[in-house]
């Protein structure tokens, strides 16, 4: 780690990527403690495209100094990063509306996955037109039983934007503000930083 020009600057390469996430908190520290800028530097092509995104979206975050944009940015983030992997894996795999889990439970099934519930209430307000009107953090991060089984479970603490930028109270906003959307996790996460 070398500091320049008000720049903590840090060799990246395949061997030390995985060092590198872990030390997540440590440069948050240092940076917003002296409003430093933080620099990755690649000596190599980074073969793990995972890391390399989180890698990447570390340093955007820590270099967004203003709270609510960090906070803003990671969410989009997040959100992003899990939809990829829900289009590209089809985890979900919808037929008819009907979800894989529905599919393969007859006597509860129904259309529109988990956004319909009886419990609840029947249809989610938010989905329209079969789609979410919201981005909600927490309804991303859910996996039903069958998905679980599967191995299929997006963990806050595999996911380094969430677990190395929040304290607890925050990640209990990520984690369990259902059917809220973005402006109202945003705001708890600023109230309870
Ligand atoms: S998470 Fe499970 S219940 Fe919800 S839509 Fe996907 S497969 Fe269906
Ligand atoms: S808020 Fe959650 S439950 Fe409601 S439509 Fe969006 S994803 Fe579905």
């Amino acid at each position: 780690m070398v500091v320049k020009e008000n720049k903590v600057i840090i060799d990246v390469n395949n061997k030390n990527i995985n060092k590198i996430i872990k030390s997540t908190k440590k440069f948050l520290k240092i940076c917003d403690k002296n409003n430093y800028k933080l620099k990755f530097n690649y000596l190599e092509d980074i073969n793990n495209i995972d890391k390399l995104f989180w890698v990447k979206n570390i340093e955007k975050a820590i270099n967004t100094k203003n709270i609510e944009k960090r906070y803003s940015f990671i969410y989009d983030n997040v959100c992003e990063y899990i939809d990829k992997k829900y289009q590209k894996c089809n985890y979900c795999d919808f037929k008819d509306d009907i979800c894989v889990f529905f599919r393969n439970n007859k006597d509860i099934c129904h259309e529109n996955g988990c956004c319909y519930s009886d419990s609840r209430g029947g249809l989610c307000k938010n989905l329209v037109n079969n789609s979410c009107q919201i981005k909600s953090i927490s309804c991303k991060l859910y996996s039903c039983e069958y998905l679980r089984k599967r191995k299929v479970n997006f963990r806050m603490k595999n996911i380094p934007l969430i677990k190395y930028f929040f304290n607890i109270k925050q990640k209990y906003y990520i984690k369990y503000s259902f059917f809220k959307d973005k402006d109202y996790v945003i705001n708890k996460l600023i109230s309870n930083k």
